[in-house]
């Protein structure tokens, strides 16, 4: 297998070897289970704390592989990102999200849904007649829909990747800003972007109970976003302790497993409905 200049023998990633057996394989199956409905969308709720409600759900894709079980993002998003795959998968799994939340909303749960974007996709000037598309397939008001931007999105190619954001912002979509405070940030995107909400990194959140300095950051980050009439998201929340600072910092909306994991859909409505609310 691959050896590093050095000597050493590296650790084979299929994402390093171009044109390696496994990465062929892994393509086309990736490929394959694209066409064949294997990627599959968990849910998992965002809880605003003010009142308990569950106003939205975030999307996560996961790969029901036929003989290596369910498989999490990090084992194909990267691959997908490197070999053009990241534009149908993204529109995959806009298009189960927007039926799921059109079965949902028929069901009379007011939800909206959080998709997830990749850098190639916001560099895609084709996706916003694909959104507008979708959500007209699926009878979904825009409003119900919201995508997860990250931070190095917006470095990557600012000037194309901010004309995609307006664009899409144009259509009336919420925009959220994920992982934030990871990226090499710089406070000057949040002057132009119109976003509407900042999901602080779990980096952050996970420490908030042991350590000051990052309950210093995570309050004043609540301060910054309530500052720009932005929404703050705490993703990452584990326990009841974490929970309890973050009501008392004032943030609005908490993330995680201490609520629940993502949940395929059918579980998910179990999990609604047995909280009442
Ligand atoms: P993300 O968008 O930051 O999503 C949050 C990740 O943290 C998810 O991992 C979620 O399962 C996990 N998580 C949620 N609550 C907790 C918690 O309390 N503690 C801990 N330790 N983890 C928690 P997942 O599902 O494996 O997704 C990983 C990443 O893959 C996502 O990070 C996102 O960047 C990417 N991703 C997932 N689905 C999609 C998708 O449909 N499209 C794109 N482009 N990226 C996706
Ligand atoms: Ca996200
Ligand atoms: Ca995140
Ligand atoms: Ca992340």
């Amino acid at each position: 297998r691959a050896k590093s200049t050095r000597g050493r023998v590296a650790r084979y990633r299929v994402e390093d070897d171009p044109h390696g057996r496994d990465r062929l394989q892994t393509l086309e199956a990736l490929r394959a289970a694209l066409t064949r409905g294997e990627l599959v969308c968990h849910y998992q709720p965002k809880v605003t704390l003010s009142d308990g409600a569950v106003r939205s759900v975030e999307a996560l894709v996961r790969w029901q592989h036929p003989d290596r079980g369910l498989l999490t993002p990090d084992t194909f998003l990267p691959l997908a990102e490197q070999t053009g795959l990241m534009r149908p998968l993204t529109l995959a799994v806009l298009d189960q999200s927007l039926r799921q939340l059109r079965t949902w909303r028929d069901q009379g749960r007011t939800l909206s849904v959080a998709v997830n974007l990749s850098v190639t996709n916001l560099l895609d000037t084709d996706l916003p007649d694909d959104v507008a598309r979708l959500l007209q397939a699926h009878d979904v008001p825009p409003s119900a829909l919201v995508l997860e931007i990250t931070e190095s999105v917006l470095m990557a190619d600012s000037r194309r990747a901010g004309s995609v954001v307006d664009t899409l912002r144009s259509l009336g979509v919420g925009l959220s800003i994920d992982d934030y405070g990871t990226g090499y940030s710089s406070l000057s995107y949040l002057q132009d972007l119109p976003v509407d909400e900042l999901k602080l990194d779990r980096a952050f959140v996970g420490r908030l109970v042991a350590d000051p300095r990052s309950a210093a950051i995570v309050r004043s980050t609540v301060d910054l976003a309530h500052s720009l009439g932005l929404r703050l998201v705490a993703e990452g929340v584990e326990d009841a302790a974490t929970l309890d600072l973050l009501r008392g910092y004032g943030c609005d909306v908490s993330q995680g497993y201490h609520h629940s994991r993502p949940l395929p859909a059918d579980r998910l409505e179990a999990w609604l409905d047995a909280r009442g609310r």
